[in-house]
């Protein structure tokens, strides 16, 4: 059996790092300058992936599909078109946009959830087997492999949101993907994987990431990069303030806190295989891969009171109060009940006898809408429910925030702001967050405060 030498790095390139053949070689680049690189990881070149929603979701004419699938055929082939079209990856391509086509035309895919996950899995199909050629050419020689993923990262069948399953995952990338990593540099699909009767299937928008940390794991890699647009994470959203710092290493802890309430830079669920099996994690730009970026790591030497501001747009407020004083515990135990029953989830909660006020994600054109409706339907069965929207979440993420001596703690945050600005504020549940609900309009100046209060020039 091969052994995967413990400096194995797994690289994984997004959607703007594989958009086109330019991007394509830049990233090959920084793949055969880094032989401890073995495994790469793609998404779907950018605006593929959205091109193929479009296609399953909405009703469309035969006019209208066709015209999404030349879109889809023109990027494919601009990147077979700067390749010189060699006629094996010529032949792959075709047949994939062929399949693709008649998948686009199946009169049952509205209506199947396992059609559409088929359908979602051409993007990363072809981007990967572009990019394997694209470092051949780039290095001239034959170092790397395109390689179906799916046969490795196995998951349940619950299509478009689909669970990996670990163990038989490790099994397979034991037998037939590690030995293949001594020999060559393999190229797979991020966001994909294969249920048990062997379907395909996705892991949600944005799951290459977590594709990447999924297979990291499975091979026992030594790192993972996570090769993006930002050089990064910074101390905020740069396009917030031009005072934005990058941050040059963080906790597991602090980055899983920013990814769950922050600027969505790396998909939520990526760090969990990473901390699970001690992989560290680098975040870092395509575009200026000696620019440095951010290394994520269970040991970090320095561990400040404050790390970063996160905002997250687009949250409700639900305020729901039972007018018959009914006992707590069977109050709050209805309301958790119809909340999982349609599936909601919820990000802070604030909880008094009589009343509950929590918030849930909530941006527009999602189902989340509709499911909201419905769930507040429910809840008004038996008691008085106040929705708010057009709210914000600010989160400052750092090391016993609340405790902290030097700026006054959360308190000392709050003043800063001016409390009248404040809906609802949560500590104490995660020593890594402090944070706090404010009117959408406001949000972008609260944060610009803050940061300049917690990281002075
Ligand atoms: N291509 C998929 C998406 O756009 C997965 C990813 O890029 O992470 O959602
Ligand atoms: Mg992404």
């Amino acid at each position: 059996m091969s052994q995967t030498n413990n400096s194995t790095i797994v690289a994984k390139f997004g959607g703007t790092s594989v958009a086109n053949f330019a991007a394509m070689s830049r990233c090959a680049k920084i793949i055969i300058n880094n032989p401890d690189i073995r495994l790469v990881v793609v998404s779907a070149s950018a605006g593929v992936t959205n091109l193929l929603v479009k296609l399953g979701n909405e009703v469309l004419s035969s006019n209208e599909k066709e015209s999404v699938l030349q879109q889809i055929r023109n990027i494919e082939n601009a990147i077979l078109n700067d390749l010189g079209r060699p006629i094996k990856v010529e032949a792959v391509i075709s047949q994939l946009l062929e399949q693709l086509a008649e998948i686009a035309l199946h009169p049952l895919l509205v209506t199947s959830t396992k059609l559409k996950d088929e359908l979602l899995s051409f993007g990363e199909r072809m981007s990967s087997v572009l990019f394997a050629e694209v470092i051949n050419q780039v290095s001239g020689e034959s170092l790397a492999t395109a390689f179906d993923g799916r046969q490795v990262l196995k998951t349940d069948s619950s299509f478009a949101k689909a669970e990996p399953q670990l163990e038989a995952t490790k099994k397979q990338a034991e037998q037939i993907l590690k030995p293949l990593l001594d020999t060559k540099v393999v190229i797979t699909q991020g966001f994909i994987g294969q249920d048990n009767f062997g379907n395909t299937t996705t892991l949600g928008r944005g799951g290459s990431d977590y594709s990447a940390a999924l297979f990291a794991e499975a091979v026992d890699a030594f790192a993972l990069q996570i090769w993006t647009d930002v050089t990064g994470i910074y101390t905020t959203d740069p396009r917030i303030t031009d005072k934005a710092r990058p941050i040059s290493e963080i906790s597991f802890d602090e980055a899983a806190e920013m990814a769950t309430f922050g600027a969505k830079i790396l998909h939520p669920a990526t760090l969990i295989p990473a901390i699970r099996s001690g992989v560290k994690v680098f975040v870092g730009s395509s575009l200026e891969p000696d620019a440095g970026g951010t290394w994520i790591s269970k040991d970090v030497d320095y561990r400040p009171a404050y790390r970063a501001v996160a905002l997250r747009n687009e949250q409700t407020l639900l305020t729901v109060k039972s007018p018959e004083m009914l006992h707590a515990t069977g109050f709050l135990a209805r309301v958790f009940a119809i909340l999982a029953k349609h599936k909601l989830s919820v990000d802070l909660i604030t909880t008094s006898e009589i009343s509950v006020a929590l918030t849930i994600d909530n941006p527009p054109n999602t189902p989340v809408a509709a499911l909201l409706d419905a769930c507040v339907n429910d809840l008004r069965s038996f008691c008085d429910v106040n929705v708010e929207s057009d709210l914000a979440l600010v989160a400052v993420i750092g090391n016993h925030v609340e405790h902290d001596d030097n700026k006054g703690g959360a308190g000392r945050i709050f003043s800063s702001i001016g409390e009248d600005k404040l809906r609802l504020i949560c500590h104490g549940a995660s020593e890594h967050n402090v944070c706090f609900l404010v009117k959408q309009e406001n949000a972008k100046d609260i944060v610009r405060q803050i940061h300049d209060y917690l990281f002075p020039a």
